[in-house]
């Protein structure tokens, strides 16, 4: 953690800030105003973060301010749910917008004013064409569009028929207003874009109160320029909106000059971060839910456990570009075993339990062994788990007939038990089936704490419950939900859900001071990898999530063709 703040507080360099360093310097910007500005219909994910972190962090290392701002001119899609989410995600990944949180909403009776101005000044008229003629009369990327027959229509005529617009007198679909700019345009955004639309729906904060809505081009620009922001920060498929963009500024009476540059989105392997397909994949139950721990939202991640400053330090390694990329799944797997690696506590838990039977321990006799929390870390001190006659060791831990490099237990074999002592095995009892169901051991006092006083070596440790202490669980591991690197580059995207992403083991048992862990405390089960108690925990049932293992054994499985 501490390395990591310590990387945070250098100077950061990319081409963004790098614009930013000069505006400063040459005057051209006093201040540093920036803003995310998410549309409420889905919840945050991973690619968001990498908005965010630019965002807010722009703001913070050049002294000035971040806004959130709903970008709400849909209401079709946008739901009070994912305002409330996209606030407490944002709070998690530890970002502060202060007072400034904004709708572009708010702004609906300004925008409506300045469409006015620009009617007033022949740069906007009402469009009767339909959507479809609209379309053909837009012309392509080698043909030059043709005007429409409303275009040079008087501006009294435009102004009132937008006034009638917006007091409901047309149907969804039936006018538009459009600026008037060039439909012979190069750039197909100048040819006459629209800028209000009708459509008879209700919204989540402005109610019936409208029934026209700007649309995107039209509310973003502005709403950056009544907040006073400086520097808007968007995605590189805004490139080409960025002379739409600053032509509105320039016909319009804004309080600033607020400047767009655009940025590369992220974008992860085995992973989607569209949301609409995030949207699909939660509407036909593919998932449990936004935040089910397979999804690459802010709400799975976190109840899968990933630290929000994994996901920073992450974001950060990624960096700031302008060319499209892929990002490996694997460097945000690498940043997060190393933050959890620093905080998570080290606990002792038997997911595939095989019961151990100590011949020469006391049927009745228990004690309390010291273990330490973090074996790297003695600051963070220890605790005692319980020790008795019968223990449950990893089925995993156990052969029959080991190979050769197997120095794991078996049949005559010593190992030391972690914290505890060296146990030596008798004999495999099994069932009817020839499985191993049990084992018969004998323990040496006088190794008491891991070490006897022979000097005699073993070439094993393991990890051991208590029998009679565990605390039963259900634990749930996770693989990537995408079978294939690039979802969806070869056909549906649905046909590479990797059919395997979720694997419920139901009789796992964990040391019982795990019986306090709350939901996204992390802590590492020794030998196994990192987990964090699930909020589908309940009195007598505990669900832990395995937030992700120790090694990539990922990559391993693949390279074999394996699956
Ligand atoms: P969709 O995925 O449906 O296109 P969106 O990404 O446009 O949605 P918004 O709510 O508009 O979703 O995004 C808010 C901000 O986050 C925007 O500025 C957008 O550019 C940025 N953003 C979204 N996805 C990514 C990504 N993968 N990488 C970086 N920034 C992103
Ligand atoms: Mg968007």
């Amino acid at each position: 953690m501490s390395e990591n703040n310590a990387q945070a507080r250098e100077e950061v360099h990319d081409f963004i800030r790098d614009i930013i360093r000069d505006d400063l310097a040459a005057g051209r910007s006093d201040s540093v105003v920036t803003r995310f500005p998410p549309e409420p219909n889905g919840y945050l994910h991973i690619g968001h973060a990498k908005s965010m972190c630019l965002n807010f962090g722009v703001a913070e290392e050049f002294g000035g301010r971040c806004h959130l701002r709903f970008d709400d001119t849909n209401p079709v899609k946008e739901e009070h749910e994912f305002i409330e989410s996209i606030q407490e995600d944002v709070r998690w990944l530890g970002f502060d917008w202060g007072r400034h949180l904004y709708f572009a909403s708010d702004n609906f009776e300004a925008l409506y004013d300045w469409a006015c101005h620009l009617i007033r000044n022949g740069h906007a008229y009402v469009d009767d064409l339909s959507a479809e003629e609209i379309r053909t009369h837009r012309g392509s990327l080698t043909e030059p569009g043709k005007n429409s027959p409303y275009r040079d229509r008087a501006a009294d005529e435009s102004l009132d028929l937008f006034a009638r617009m917006r007091a409901g007198e047309f149907s969804d679909g039936a006018r538009v207003l459009r600026a008037k700019i060039d439909m012979a345009s190069g750039n197909i955004n100048l040819r006459d874009p629209v800028i209000y639309r009708i459509l008879h729906a209700a919204h989540p904060r402005t109610g019936d109160a409208w029934c026209i809505y700007p649309t995107y081009d039209f509310a973003h620009g502005q709403s950056d320029a009544i907040e006073g922001v400086t520097h808007s920060l968007c995605t590189l498929e805004f490139e080409d909106h960025r002379p739409l963009y600053d032509w509105l500024i320039d016909n319009l009476p804004t309080p600033g000059r607020p400047r767009q540059y655009e940025f590369s989105r992220l974008n992860l392997t085995y992973t989607v971060l569209s949301k609409r397909r995030l949207t699909q994949l939660v509407a036909q139950r593919h998932v449990t839910g936004w935040d089910d721990p397979r999804m690459p939202s802010l709400a799975g991640l976190r109840r899968r456990g990933v630290p929000p400053a994994a996901i920073r330090d992450f974001v950060r390694r990624v960096g700031l570009t302008k060319s499209d990329n892929l990002i490996e799944v694997a460097a945000l797997e690498h940043c997060i075993r190393e933050e959890l690696n620093q905080t998570a506590a080290r606990r002792m838990a038997v997911l595939r339990p095989l019961k151990v039977v100590i011949e020469n321990y006391a049927e009745d006799q228990t004690e309390e062994l010291e273990a330490a929390n973090h074996p790297a870390d003695p600051a963070a001190g220890t605790r005692m788990v319980p020790f008795g006659h019968e223990l449950y060791i990893e089925q995993a831990d156990f052969m029959e007939d080991p190979p050769k490099k197997f120095f794991r237990l078996a049949p005559g074999r010593e190992v030391r038990l972690r914290y505890a002592y060296f146990l030596t095995c008798r004999e495999a009892v099994k069932n009817d089936a020839g499985e191993v169901v049990e084992l018969r051991c004998t323990y040496d006092p006088a190794t008491r704490g891991g070490n006897a006083p022979d000097g005699r070596k073993v070439k094993a440790t393991i990890h051991w419950v208590s029998a009679a202490h565990a605390m039963p669980a259900e634990v749930r591991l996770y693989d990537h939900l995408f079978a294939r690197p690039n979802p969806g580059a070869e056909g549906d995207f649905l046909d590479d859900i990797n059919p395997d992403s979720l694997n419920v083991l139901e009789d796992c048992r964990l040391e019982p001071g795990l019986a306090d862990a709350k939901p996204g405390e992390a802590i590492q089960f020794e030998r196994e990898g990192y987990f964090c108690p699930d909020p589908d925990t309940a009195p007598g049932r505990a669900v832990f999530n395995r937030t992700i293992g120790l090694r990539d054994t990922w990559a391993k499985v693949r390279a074999k063709g394996g699956k």
